[in-house]
């Protein structure tokens, strides 16, 4: 199936990146601790710095969610991404699940990301990613606590079931959720919708070990059907087959390695075919009620 190039042409996805270097990933949290971090071999830079060189090449910007423990150990990094004129969000600093830290342990966590994030651009970062979506109905809280902290939209609850994430029976495109706090953005990870079904197709695993086609179809269906655009995300150790291997359980190594040598071909041909931008874009426009008022203010499914 292909999108009309008038489609594709027309409206402008949303891609991001969770930067991040291959050994944060939450897959191996069990076999190397976090005190191991500083000294395995980093690849984040060049992994990051082939990306940008990538979206450069394309002409796209993005948003980039970077984790505070990657800022604060390179901080060029951060100006550099900055520079090429993309967004900077927070992942948090110690890529630790959502729900199994406690909501103080949440706030020091995210308030140090932020600090190292506007240290290192001088411009407010108004944007959350939470590690593996870890927003669930167990860790609602956390929203609060990122608006008192100063932040104005999440991109961290993907509404499918998955074994470590999602909240099924939440929204599928941007909506406000209203707290005597303040009112946040949620962008949440993009799926298709086919009759009951809602299909994740916004990047990441789903983008490498499924076949390219389904990225484009799902990404396409959106655009052409709903008329609104999806929201795509990378990490930067998914375009280096190269990097070390970690032994992680079997579904863990399966979804870690599966494809790397295919996702920067699979990114070429992405970024060739649809429209991209940053989400502050995006948010900007579900605050101005870019769609009607009433149905952006949906309630999450469940209290906090
Ligand atoms: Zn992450």
């Amino acid at each position: 199936m292909t999108v009309p190039a008038e489609d594709a042409a027309s409206i402008t996805n949303v891609l991001t990146v969770d930067v991040e270097d291959y050994f944060h990933v939450s897959v191996f949290d069990g076999i190397l601790p976090r005190a191991e971090w500083s000294r395995m071999e980093s690849r984040v830079c060049r992994n990051t710095e082939r990306l940008l060189g990538l979206f450069a090449e394309y002409g796209v910007v993005g948003t980039f969610f970077v984790l505070g423990w990657v800022a604060e150990r390179f901080r060029e990094l951060v100006k550099r991404i900055a520079a090429g004129g993309h967004e900077i969000a927070s992942h948090g600093y110690a890529h630790r699940l959502i729900y199994d830290q406690t909501p103080a342990a949440f706030r020091e966590d995210v308030r140090r990301a932020k600090a190292l994030l506007e240290e290192a651009t001088g411009r407010p970062v108004l944007g959350y990613r939470a590690p593996s979506y870890s927003i669930t109905p167990r860790s609602l809280w956390a929203l609060d606590i990122l608006l008192e902290e100063g932040y104005r939209y999440d991109s961290s609850i993907y509404p499918i079931h998955h074994d470590r994430y999602g909240i099924p029976l939440s929204e599928r495109h941007p909506y406000l959720i209203e707290r005597s706090v303040g009112t946040l953005v949620e962008v949440p990870g993009s799926t298709a919708s086919v009759g009951p079904l809602k299909l994740p197709i916004g990047g990441g695993g789903y983008f490498r070990i499924l076949p390219y086609c389904w990225t484009r179809w799902g990404i396409a269906r959106v655009n052409r059907r709903e008329k609104l655009p999806a929201v795509f995300y990378l990490h930067p150790w998914e375009i280096d087959p190269d990097q070390p291997r970690l032994r992680a359980g079997g579904l863990g190594t399966f979804r870690h390695y599966r494809h790397l040598d295919k996702t920067e071909s699979r990114l070429r041909r992405l970024l060739a075919s649809f429209r991209f931008g940053p989400m502050e874009t995006l948010v900007t426009r579900a605050r101005q009620q870019a769609w009607d008022v009433d149905s952006a203010r949906v309630r999450l499914p469940y209290c906090w």
